[in-house]
Protein backbone atom coordinates (compact mmCIF):
# COMPACT_ATOMS: atom_id res chain seq x y z
CA UNK A 1 0.00 0.00 0.00
CA UNK A 2 0.90 3.53 -0.86
CA UNK A 3 0.82 5.64 2.25
CA UNK A 4 1.78 8.85 0.84
CA UNK A 5 -1.64 10.23 -0.72
CA UNK A 6 -3.28 9.12 2.91
CA UNK A 7 -4.83 10.98 6.00
CA UNK A 8 -4.23 9.57 9.24
CA UNK A 9 -7.62 7.66 9.65
CA UNK A 10 -7.23 5.98 6.38
CA UNK A 11 -3.72 4.88 7.67
CA UNK A 12 -4.92 4.17 11.41
CA UNK A 13 -7.82 1.57 9.38
CA UNK A 14 -5.02 0.05 6.78
CA UNK A 15 -1.20 0.77 7.24
CA UNK A 16 1.45 -1.93 7.96
CA UNK A 17 -1.30 -4.64 7.16
CA UNK A 18 0.77 -7.58 6.20
CA UNK A 19 -1.38 -10.48 4.76
CA UNK A 20 -0.13 -14.60 4.85
CA UNK A 21 -1.09 -16.87 2.20
CA UNK A 22 -4.55 -17.21 3.37
CA UNK A 23 -5.53 -13.60 2.56
CA UNK A 24 -7.01 -13.17 5.98
CA UNK A 25 -9.35 -9.66 6.56
CA UNK A 26 -8.51 -9.03 10.07
CA UNK A 27 -5.26 -8.54 11.51
CA UNK A 28 -3.58 -12.11 12.06
CA UNK A 29 -2.52 -12.75 16.03
CA UNK A 30 1.15 -14.53 15.46
CA UNK A 31 1.28 -16.21 18.53
CA UNK A 32 4.49 -17.52 18.36
CA UNK A 33 7.89 -16.54 20.24
CA UNK A 34 9.89 -17.85 16.90
CA UNK A 35 10.23 -19.22 13.90
CA UNK A 36 11.25 -22.47 11.99
CA UNK A 37 14.37 -22.34 9.80
CA UNK A 38 14.11 -25.27 6.64
CA UNK A 39 17.51 -25.52 7.33
CA UNK A 40 20.85 -24.24 9.45
CA UNK A 41 22.39 -22.37 6.82
CA UNK A 42 19.39 -20.41 6.76
CA UNK A 43 19.09 -20.07 10.46
CA UNK A 44 22.75 -18.93 9.89
CA UNK A 45 21.93 -16.00 7.00
CA UNK A 46 18.76 -15.09 9.59
CA UNK A 47 20.80 -14.20 12.32
CA UNK A 48 23.86 -12.33 10.13
CA UNK A 49 20.96 -10.53 8.16
CA UNK A 50 17.29 -10.24 9.36
CA UNK A 51 15.18 -9.65 6.18
CA UNK A 52 12.35 -6.75 5.45
CA UNK A 53 9.66 -10.15 6.11
CA UNK A 54 12.13 -12.15 8.40
CA UNK A 55 11.88 -12.96 12.44
CA UNK A 56 14.26 -14.63 14.47
CA UNK A 57 12.56 -14.33 17.95
CA UNK A 58 9.35 -12.80 19.19
CA UNK A 59 12.00 -10.36 21.66
CA UNK A 60 13.57 -9.08 18.56
CA UNK A 61 10.38 -8.92 16.48
CA UNK A 62 7.27 -10.50 15.66
CA UNK A 63 4.85 -10.44 12.34
CA UNK A 64 1.64 -8.77 14.41
CA UNK A 65 4.04 -6.61 16.05
CA UNK A 66 5.33 -5.34 12.98
CA UNK A 67 1.86 -4.82 11.80
CA UNK A 68 1.24 -2.48 14.83
CA UNK A 69 4.90 -0.77 14.27
CA UNK A 70 4.47 0.11 10.69
CA UNK A 71 0.88 1.31 11.41
CA UNK A 72 2.13 4.05 14.09
CA UNK A 73 5.16 4.82 12.08
CA UNK A 74 2.85 5.38 9.09
CA UNK A 75 0.20 7.67 11.42
CA UNK A 76 3.04 9.59 13.28
CA UNK A 77 5.16 9.85 10.08
CA UNK A 78 8.21 8.58 11.07
CA UNK A 79 10.53 6.16 8.40
CA UNK A 80 9.91 3.24 11.67
CA UNK A 81 9.26 2.54 15.21
CA UNK A 82 9.43 -0.30 18.28
CA UNK A 83 6.70 -1.55 19.70
CA UNK A 84 7.16 -2.28 23.90
CA UNK A 85 5.47 -3.81 26.32
CA UNK A 86 4.32 -0.84 28.30
CA UNK A 87 4.85 3.20 27.85
CA UNK A 88 7.21 3.13 30.65
CA UNK A 89 9.56 0.19 28.58
CA UNK A 90 9.35 2.90 25.94
CA UNK A 91 10.55 5.76 27.78
CA UNK A 92 13.12 3.77 29.52
CA UNK A 93 14.42 2.55 26.19
CA UNK A 94 14.62 5.12 24.31
CA UNK A 95 16.49 7.50 27.15
CA UNK A 96 18.56 4.34 28.33
CA UNK A 97 19.71 3.61 24.56
CA UNK A 98 20.51 6.67 23.68
CA UNK A 99 22.81 7.55 26.77
CA UNK A 100 25.96 6.51 28.72
CA UNK A 101 27.48 7.29 32.06
CA UNK A 102 28.46 11.55 31.35
CA UNK A 103 25.81 11.81 29.22
CA UNK A 104 23.74 15.01 29.64
CA UNK A 105 19.94 14.92 29.53
CA UNK A 106 17.71 17.82 30.03
CA UNK A 107 13.86 17.31 30.57
CA UNK A 108 10.92 19.06 31.92
CA UNK A 109 9.96 19.07 35.50
CA UNK A 110 6.17 18.67 34.93
CA UNK A 111 6.52 14.94 34.00
CA UNK A 112 4.58 11.31 34.93
CA UNK A 113 6.03 10.51 38.47
CA UNK A 114 7.44 7.22 36.44
CA UNK A 115 9.18 9.29 33.43
CA UNK A 116 10.60 10.98 36.82
CA UNK A 117 11.40 7.66 38.58
CA UNK A 118 13.65 6.59 35.12
CA UNK A 119 15.41 10.03 35.50
CA UNK A 120 16.34 9.17 38.99
CA UNK A 121 17.64 6.09 37.64
CA UNK A 122 19.82 7.54 35.12
CA UNK A 123 21.57 9.65 37.83
CA UNK A 124 22.70 6.82 39.67
CA UNK A 125 24.55 5.55 36.16
CA UNK A 126 26.44 8.67 35.92
CA UNK A 127 23.98 10.69 33.92
CA UNK A 128 23.83 14.19 34.58
CA UNK A 129 19.46 15.37 34.95
CA UNK A 130 18.75 19.18 34.35
CA UNK A 131 15.39 19.50 35.12
CA UNK A 132 13.83 22.60 33.88
CA UNK A 133 10.33 24.74 33.53
CA UNK A 134 9.17 23.33 30.36
CA UNK A 135 7.05 26.32 29.47
CA UNK A 136 10.22 28.56 30.12
CA UNK A 137 12.25 28.72 26.93
CA UNK A 138 15.16 30.94 28.73
CA UNK A 139 15.17 27.57 31.02
CA UNK A 140 15.69 25.67 27.95
CA UNK A 141 18.55 28.09 26.55
CA UNK A 142 20.38 28.11 29.48
CA UNK A 143 20.33 25.00 30.27
CA UNK A 144 20.99 23.06 26.62
CA UNK A 145 24.82 22.99 26.45
CA UNK A 146 27.32 21.34 23.40
CA UNK A 147 27.23 17.90 24.34
CA UNK A 148 23.66 17.88 25.78
CA UNK A 149 22.45 14.35 24.36
CA UNK A 150 18.77 14.77 24.72
CA UNK A 151 16.33 17.16 25.73
CA UNK A 152 12.97 14.82 27.01
CA UNK A 153 9.80 16.64 27.99
CA UNK A 154 5.86 15.48 27.65
CA UNK A 155 4.28 17.58 24.82
CA UNK A 156 1.59 18.35 27.49
CA UNK A 157 2.39 17.55 31.12
CA UNK A 158 0.70 15.15 32.55
CA UNK A 159 -1.07 16.05 35.57
CA UNK A 160 -1.39 19.82 35.10
CA UNK A 161 -1.57 20.27 31.45
CA UNK A 162 1.09 22.43 30.59
CA UNK A 163 1.83 22.88 26.93
CA UNK A 164 5.56 22.62 25.89
CA UNK A 165 6.03 24.14 22.54
CA UNK A 166 7.54 21.52 20.14
CA UNK A 167 9.04 23.72 17.81
CA UNK A 168 10.69 26.09 20.23
CA UNK A 169 12.56 23.42 22.02
CA UNK A 170 13.27 21.46 19.58
CA UNK A 171 15.22 24.38 17.82
CA UNK A 172 17.37 25.19 20.61
CA UNK A 173 17.88 21.87 21.22
CA UNK A 174 19.06 21.02 17.44
CA UNK A 175 21.22 24.15 17.48
CA UNK A 176 23.31 21.85 20.33
CA UNK A 177 22.96 18.85 18.31
CA UNK A 178 20.49 17.49 20.97
CA UNK A 179 18.19 14.97 20.40
CA UNK A 180 14.47 15.55 20.72
CA UNK A 181 12.47 13.08 22.72
CA UNK A 182 8.62 13.82 23.27
CA UNK A 183 6.03 11.43 24.92
CA UNK A 184 3.35 12.45 23.67
CA UNK A 185 0.45 10.77 25.09
CA UNK A 186 -1.88 13.40 25.99
CA UNK A 187 -1.54 15.04 22.41
CA UNK A 188 -2.32 11.29 20.64
CA UNK A 189 -1.28 10.34 17.33
CA UNK A 190 -5.03 12.23 16.27
CA UNK A 191 -3.61 15.81 17.18
CA UNK A 192 0.09 15.08 16.98
CA UNK A 193 2.79 16.64 14.41
CA UNK A 194 5.29 16.12 16.64
CA UNK A 195 7.88 15.12 13.67
CA UNK A 196 6.82 18.23 11.46
CA UNK A 197 7.43 20.57 14.44
CA UNK A 198 10.87 19.11 15.29
CA UNK A 199 10.66 16.27 17.43
CA UNK A 200 13.08 13.18 16.17
CA UNK A 201 11.53 10.94 18.44
CA UNK A 202 8.54 10.46 19.42
CA UNK A 203 6.80 8.10 22.55
CA UNK A 204 3.58 6.51 23.14
CA UNK A 205 2.09 4.58 26.20
CA UNK A 206 -0.60 2.73 23.82
CA UNK A 207 -1.79 1.58 26.90
CA UNK A 208 -3.98 4.77 26.84
CA UNK A 209 -5.79 6.30 23.73
CA UNK A 210 -4.44 3.75 21.55
CA UNK A 211 -5.83 0.62 22.92
CA UNK A 212 -8.75 2.73 24.59
CA UNK A 213 -10.89 0.24 26.12
CA UNK A 214 -8.40 -0.37 29.12
CA UNK A 215 -8.10 -3.91 28.30
CA UNK A 216 -3.38 -3.93 28.49
CA UNK A 217 -0.24 -2.58 28.33
CA UNK A 218 1.70 -1.27 25.70
CA UNK A 219 3.83 1.34 24.30
CA UNK A 220 6.06 2.88 21.49
CA UNK A 221 8.73 4.49 19.97
CA UNK A 222 8.73 5.97 17.10
CA UNK A 223 12.42 7.81 14.99
CA UNK A 224 14.24 7.72 12.17
CA UNK A 225 14.84 4.15 10.88
CA UNK A 226 18.47 4.63 12.44
CA UNK A 227 17.61 5.56 15.74
CA UNK A 228 14.64 2.51 16.12
CA UNK A 229 16.92 0.10 15.03
CA UNK A 230 20.68 0.49 15.56
CA UNK A 231 20.00 2.50 18.68
CA UNK A 232 16.52 1.44 20.40
CA UNK A 233 16.44 -2.11 19.38
CA UNK A 234 19.45 -3.39 20.42
CA UNK A 235 18.84 -1.92 23.85
CA UNK A 236 15.08 -3.25 23.85
CA UNK A 237 15.40 -6.40 22.48
CA UNK A 238 18.43 -7.88 24.59
CA UNK A 239 16.87 -6.47 27.76
CA UNK A 240 13.31 -8.05 27.44
CA UNK A 241 11.51 -5.05 26.78
CA UNK A 242 9.26 -6.56 23.56
CA UNK A 243 5.16 -6.65 23.72
CA UNK A 244 3.15 -9.53 23.63
CA UNK A 245 1.51 -10.23 19.59
CA UNK A 246 -1.48 -10.36 21.66
CA UNK A 247 -1.36 -6.87 23.10
CA UNK A 248 0.12 -5.62 18.99
CA UNK A 249 -3.31 -7.18 18.20
CA UNK A 250 -5.66 -4.99 20.72
CA UNK A 251 -3.85 -2.31 19.70
CA UNK A 252 -4.09 -2.96 16.05
CA UNK A 253 -7.81 -3.00 16.55
CA UNK A 254 -7.94 0.42 18.74
CA UNK A 255 -6.21 2.11 16.06
CA UNK A 256 -8.94 1.99 13.59
CA UNK A 257 -11.65 3.46 16.05
CA UNK A 258 -9.26 5.91 17.66
CA UNK A 259 -9.25 9.31 15.17
CA UNK A 260 -13.13 8.83 15.82
CA UNK A 261 -12.95 8.27 19.59
CA UNK A 262 -10.24 10.86 20.46
CA UNK A 263 -12.47 13.32 18.48
CA UNK A 264 -15.52 12.58 20.25
CA UNK A 265 -13.68 12.65 23.45
CA UNK A 266 -11.64 15.98 22.94
CA UNK A 267 -15.20 17.53 22.16
CA UNK A 268 -16.87 16.07 25.03
CA UNK A 269 -13.73 17.86 27.41
CA UNK A 270 -14.12 20.91 25.46
CA UNK A 271 -18.05 20.60 26.37
CA UNK A 272 -17.47 19.58 29.86
CA UNK A 273 -14.96 22.13 30.75
CA UNK A 274 -16.61 25.07 29.29
CA UNK A 275 -19.72 24.28 31.61
CA UNK A 276 -17.84 23.59 34.74
CA UNK A 277 -15.03 27.33 33.89
CA UNK A 278 -16.14 29.58 36.80
CA UNK A 279 -18.32 27.14 39.03
CA UNK A 280 -17.76 27.96 42.33
CA UNK A 281 -16.90 24.85 43.68
CA UNK A 282 -13.82 24.90 41.72
CA UNK A 283 -11.02 27.48 42.38
CA UNK A 284 -9.51 26.50 39.27
CA UNK A 285 -10.02 25.11 35.85
CA UNK A 286 -6.95 23.48 33.43
CA UNK A 287 -7.91 22.94 29.86
CA UNK A 288 -5.88 23.72 27.19
CA UNK A 289 -9.07 24.23 24.47
CA UNK A 290 -9.99 27.24 26.50
CA UNK A 291 -8.68 30.89 26.22
CA UNK A 292 -7.59 31.53 29.69
CA UNK A 293 -5.45 28.39 29.90
CA UNK A 294 -1.89 30.51 29.51
CA UNK A 295 -0.56 28.36 26.80
CA UNK A 296 -3.84 28.21 24.73
CA UNK A 297 -2.76 29.19 21.31
CA UNK A 298 0.26 27.52 21.41
CA UNK A 299 -2.23 24.57 22.06
CA UNK A 300 -4.43 25.42 19.41
CA UNK A 301 -1.08 25.77 16.97
CA UNK A 302 0.53 22.26 17.95
CA UNK A 303 -2.66 20.29 17.87
CA UNK A 304 -5.66 22.30 16.88
CA UNK A 305 -7.69 20.72 20.12
CA UNK A 306 -7.46 21.14 23.63
CA UNK A 307 -7.55 17.08 23.87
CA UNK A 308 -9.28 14.79 26.28
CA UNK A 309 -7.76 15.45 29.39
CA UNK A 310 -9.28 18.44 31.77
CA UNK A 311 -7.72 19.05 35.47
CA UNK A 312 -10.07 20.46 38.07
CA UNK A 313 -8.89 22.04 41.06
CA UNK A 314 -12.04 22.14 44.20
CA UNK A 315 -11.81 24.84 46.43
CA UNK A 316 -11.03 23.28 49.89
CA UNK A 317 -8.37 21.16 49.73
CA UNK A 318 -7.83 17.07 49.56
CA UNK A 319 -11.05 16.28 51.92
CA UNK A 320 -13.35 18.41 49.32
CA UNK A 321 -11.51 16.87 46.46
CA UNK A 322 -11.96 13.29 47.74
CA UNK A 323 -15.85 14.34 48.99
CA UNK A 324 -16.27 14.91 44.96
CA UNK A 325 -14.54 11.26 43.63
CA UNK A 326 -17.05 9.80 46.47
CA UNK A 327 -20.08 11.26 45.42
CA UNK A 328 -19.72 10.51 41.33
CA UNK A 329 -21.98 7.65 39.98
CA UNK A 330 -21.01 7.62 36.10
CA UNK A 331 -17.39 9.01 36.36
CA UNK A 332 -15.27 6.18 37.91
CA UNK A 333 -11.96 7.04 40.36
CA UNK A 334 -9.23 4.79 38.89
CA UNK A 335 -6.01 6.11 37.54
CA UNK A 336 -5.92 5.25 33.65
CA UNK A 337 -6.73 7.76 31.13
CA UNK A 338 -7.59 7.95 27.57
CA UNK A 339 -10.32 4.91 28.34
CA UNK A 340 -13.85 4.85 26.68
CA UNK A 341 -14.74 5.19 30.51
CA UNK A 342 -14.62 8.73 31.60
CA UNK A 343 -11.93 8.26 34.78
CA UNK A 344 -10.91 10.79 38.06
CA UNK A 345 -7.69 10.54 39.48
CA UNK A 346 -6.41 12.22 42.46
CA UNK A 347 -2.94 12.66 41.56
CA UNK A 348 -1.51 14.05 44.83
CA UNK A 349 -2.11 11.14 46.68
CA UNK A 350 -1.69 8.15 43.65
CA UNK A 351 0.34 8.93 40.79
CA UNK A 352 2.46 11.08 41.96
CA UNK A 353 2.36 10.36 45.82
CA UNK A 354 6.06 9.06 45.99
CA UNK A 355 6.82 13.26 45.20
CA UNK A 356 7.53 15.71 48.50
CA UNK A 357 4.93 18.38 49.21
CA UNK A 358 7.02 20.95 47.85
CA UNK A 359 7.88 18.66 44.72
CA UNK A 360 3.84 18.55 43.96
CA UNK A 361 3.63 22.17 44.71
CA UNK A 362 6.08 23.07 41.71
CA UNK A 363 4.30 21.08 39.28
CA UNK A 364 1.14 22.55 40.16
CA UNK A 365 -0.34 19.71 42.01
CA UNK A 366 -2.13 20.92 44.93
CA UNK A 367 -4.01 18.51 47.25
CA UNK A 368 -7.55 19.61 45.40
CA UNK A 369 -6.20 18.77 41.59
CA UNK A 370 -8.65 15.81 40.34
CA UNK A 371 -7.56 14.71 36.81
CA UNK A 372 -10.76 14.06 34.91
CA UNK A 373 -10.35 11.97 31.59
CA UNK A 374 -13.26 11.79 29.14
CA UNK A 375 -14.50 9.10 27.94
CA UNK A 376 -17.41 8.39 25.40
CA UNK A 377 -20.30 8.76 27.22
CA UNK A 378 -22.69 11.31 26.74
CA UNK A 379 -21.41 14.91 27.41
CA UNK A 380 -25.12 16.07 29.44
CA UNK A 381 -24.63 12.71 31.56
CA UNK A 382 -21.08 13.74 32.36
CA UNK A 383 -22.08 17.52 32.95
CA UNK A 384 -24.93 16.24 35.14
CA UNK A 385 -22.56 13.51 37.03
CA UNK A 386 -19.73 16.30 37.65
CA UNK A 387 -22.60 18.73 38.69
CA UNK A 388 -24.18 16.95 41.62
CA UNK A 389 -20.88 16.06 42.73
CA UNK A 390 -20.01 19.81 42.89
CA UNK A 391 -22.93 20.53 44.97
CA UNK A 392 -22.55 20.98 48.54
C1 LIG B 1 0.67 6.44 31.33
C2 LIG B 1 1.78 7.30 30.91
C3 LIG B 1 3.06 6.75 30.74
C4 LIG B 1 3.38 5.31 31.06
O1 LIG B 1 2.70 4.39 30.29
P1 LIG B 1 2.39 2.87 30.77
O2 LIG B 1 1.80 2.25 29.57
O3 LIG B 1 1.48 2.96 31.95
O4 LIG B 1 3.72 2.26 31.14
C5 LIG B 1 4.07 7.59 30.32
N1 LIG B 1 3.83 8.90 30.07
C6 LIG B 1 2.63 9.46 30.23
C7 LIG B 1 2.43 10.91 29.92
C8 LIG B 1 1.55 8.67 30.65
O5 LIG B 1 0.35 9.23 30.83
Amino acid sequence: MNNRNLHKRSLAVHAGTRRSQYGEMAEAMFMTQGFVYETAEQAEARFEQVGDDEFIYARYGNPTNRMFEDRIAALEGTEDAFATASGMAAVNGALMAICQSGSHVVAARALFGSNLYVLDIMQRYGVEVTLVDGTDLDQWRAAVREGTTAVFFESVSNPALEVVDITAVAEIAHAHGALVIVDNVFATPVFSRAVEQGADVVIYSTTKHIDGAGRGLGGIICGTRQFVREVAEPYLKHTGGAISPFHSWMMLTGLTTMDLRVRAMSDTAHAIAKDLSGHGALSRLIYPGLPDHPQHELAMQQMGSGGTMVALEVAGGKDAAFAMLNRLNLVLISNNLGDAKSIVTHPATTTHQRLSEGDRARLGISPGMIRLSVGLEDADDLIADLRQALER
